[in-house]
């Protein structure tokens, strides 16, 4: 495993040429960046005595008055630092498994400082000032490092990218990334290739999570597929191709994320059908677990959730005076007629209701009345790179180009 990260380690050095390998980094709730550098600075300062600080892991049902009475922090700080919270958070709600940090000044071995972890963006601050206890919310800083992921594909794009060591939550941003381009159910085939490269989070030396993923490539049965994360100059980002074509389009390719998508093509479970005139079956099929969600695979409004014969517990979704999507057999619905739903949210789930011999999802699009096949639909993609930040667009297309090939 050691020689495996080694070996990623030097690809990031070739790629970024260094530059890029360690930087401070803070991200704001909102998802836009902020230079943080001046949060760190080099110069020593000589022979101050260290703060005693104790890192807690929140163990299950701890309460925060009970871990502060277990750290000699006596009620009256216990109080007065949970009122002075109060306003950014409440630490009657902390969580087990997330770590409560409490210093001790050095001299004096008074309580003078609390951290938590509100999200993995902000923490939340108390420190005693003139004796005052004061709170703030403040943006968590990480350390960036860049890793390139390289694999082939032999039975899921899921599969292979944990086979290749990558953190889940990596491996569900890459797939993402190309979710309205391919359907990771339907048209993946054994030897796909995938390349990589993404943010890793280190926090104090290490490893919190994956940040972004700031470009990838998946070669589907001979053809290429580019993303490129890009943020305009609003600070919008988004994954554009090498064209600078958004990958964002108003259908997703699978009503199922491909993360749930695990036994793919590889297994037997060969019983669903794709789309087939002469059979009568004008709709696709995706095997998937009892209970796994469904989502709709782009915004509208439910037309249709209830019971409809052979088709079990149905929801449909009108997009617009075009297009409608129905999903069948569901064990469970998420929705209600009249509903608004927006892309990728989540409407009910697989079953095996109505017509069905195992859990599985039907998917059908129906166009102007007619059900077409969702496969061979092509559809454009949100707004392309600005004219005015096409160059700003080459420069990031340029900089991955090495690592992606
Ligand atoms: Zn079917």
């Amino acid at each position: 495993m050691k020689g495996k990260a080694l070996t990623l380690m030097a690809g990031v050095a070739m790629v970024a040429g260094g530059v890029y390998l360690l930087f401070p980094f803070s991200r704001t709730a909102e998802g836009g960046e902020q230079d943080s550098a001046v949060a760190e600075t080099s110069q020593e300062i000589p022979e101050a005595p260290k703060d005693r600080v104790e890192s807690i892991e929140i163990p299950p049902k701890a309460t925060y008055g009970v871990l502060m009475e277990e750290q000699g922090v006596g009620s009256t700080d216990a109080t007065a630092v949970y009122e002075a919270a109060k306003d950014f958070y409440d630490l009657a709600t902390i969580r087990a498994g997330k770590r409560l940090e409490l210093a001790f000044d050095a001299a004096t071995g008074d309580f003078k400082s609390l951290m938590y972890p509100i999200s993995t963006e902000e923490e939340l601050r108390v420190r005693k000032e003139d004796g005052v206890w004061k709170a703030a919310k403040e943006a968590i800083s990480y350390e960036i490092k860049l890793k390139t992921v390289r694999g082939t594909v032999t039975s899921s794009l899921y599969a292979a990218g944990l086979e290749q060591g990558m953190d889940e939550r990596a491996v569900i941003e890459m797939g993402d990334a190309f979710q309205w381009s391919i359907d990771f159910a339907q048209d993946v085939r054994v030897g796909d290739s995938f390349v990589v490269v993404y943010e890793e989070r280190y926090r104090d030396g290490a490893y919190a999570m994956p940040g972004l993923v700031l470009a990838a490539r998946y070669v589907n049965d001979g053809t290429t597929h580019n993303a490129y994360w890009f943020e305009n100059a609003a600070g919008e980002g988004g994954y554009y191709d090498e064209k600078g074509n958004s990958q964002r389009k108003m259908f997703l390719k699978a009503p199922v994320a491909f993360k749930y998508i695990t036994s793919g093509f590889t297994t037997g479970l060969r019983y669903v059908a794709a789309f087939n005139t002469s059979t009568g079956h004008r709709a696709i099929d995706y095997a998937a677990a009892q209970g796994t969600p469904i989502r709709a695979t782009a915004d509208g409004v439910v037309s249709f959730a209830g019971w409809d014969g052979p088709y079990g517990n149905k929801v449909s979704i009108r997009h617009n005076g075009t297009y409608t999507t129905n999903y069948a057999h569901q064990s469970k619905l998420a929705v209600k007629r009249g509903q608004r739903v927006s892309q990728g949210q989540v409407i009910g789930y697989v079953g095996s209701t109505g017509f069905s011999t195992g859990p599985h999802l039907h998917y059908e699009m129906v166009k102007n009345g007619t059900k077409i096949n969702p496969m061979k639909e092509t559809f454009p993609g949100t707004d392309p790179i600005k004219p005015e930040e096409k160059e700003a667009y080459e420069v990031v297309v340029q900089k991955w180009s090495e690592a992606l090939r």
